[in-house]
């Protein structure tokens, strides 16, 4: 038995059980379902232009996919756009220099586009974590000219973990990671950042709704391809490295 038949006989059996309610239910499953939306985001960490190669093969020569970015296939999964057929992003979270050193003279060659995952403008001008590794910001500025290529995403304003801060009722950090981190990268950027991508993926239903006050859409680190049924604030990725 196929996936998608698998899914569509336990939406069957799921409105059967809810009754009245359920063919509603049913119509809209149905409408997702055929609305088909496939779209791998996929995380990469460090790289080598070897593993991007590999990646832009996989997904583009034999999977067929089409490269976008992923405020595009937020739209795509929202109605908001038309359906491509089958997507994926790259999306290379922390901005190391590694990443751009491998990865950008590779996705040029291509001409593919690709998403970076910034962590604060202030915690990368103060040296970030110390080890050089990340990207400056005025590099980051300089990708960010290309919006049609480089979309920049919001990786919080100093990448805590939001639900530890949460859990310690910080309430007001937790809006500073969220809001100063958009705030600074617009500026820089002079691009609306309309991506959050929530820090070793940690987030809860109440994070994500402060988050779905700026942001249209949010990544998460749960493996797997986005379905159109799940939470925009907490799209599947695919980890590559
Ligand atoms: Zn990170």
């Amino acid at each position: 038995m196929s996936e998608r038949i698998g899914r569509r006989q336990a939406i069957k059996t799921a409105a059967a059980v809810a009754g009245g309610l359920g063919l509603t239910l049913l119509k809209l499953e149905t409408a997702y379902a055929e609305q088909g939306v496939n779209y791998a985001a996929l995380m990469v960490h460090f790289t080598s232009s070897a593993q991007i190669r590999e990646v832009l093969r996989q997904n583009i020569t034999l999977a067929r996919r089409t490269p976008v970015l992923p405020s595009f296939a937020a739209n795509v999964v929202l109605g908001n756009e038309d359906n491509p057929g089958p997507m994926f992003s790259i999306i290379f979270d922390d901005c190391y220099k590694n990443q751009d050193e491998q990865a950008i003279p590779v996705l040029r060659e291509w001409e593919v586009p690709s998403a970076w995952a910034a962590i604060g403008v202030d915690w990368l001008k103060n040296g970030a974590d110390g080890t050089n590794r990340h990207m400056s910001v005025e590099r980051i500025a300089e990708l960010s000219e290309d919006p049609e290529k480089i979309e920049i995403i919001s990786h919080t304003t100093t990448h805590r973990d939001l639900v530890a801060l949460w859990g310690k009722e910080k309430l007001e950090e937790l809006n500073s990671e969220l809001e100063y981190s958009q705030r600074d990268l617009q500026n820089l950027t002079g691009q609306p950042i309309t991506g959050i991508c929530y820090p070793n993926g940690s987030s809860n239903p109440q994070i994500r709704q402060l988050a779905a006050s700026r942001y249209a859409y949010g990544l998460s680190t749960i493996p797997g391809l986005v379905s159109p049924t799940e939470d925009i604030m907490n799209m599947r990725r695919i980890r590559v490295s």
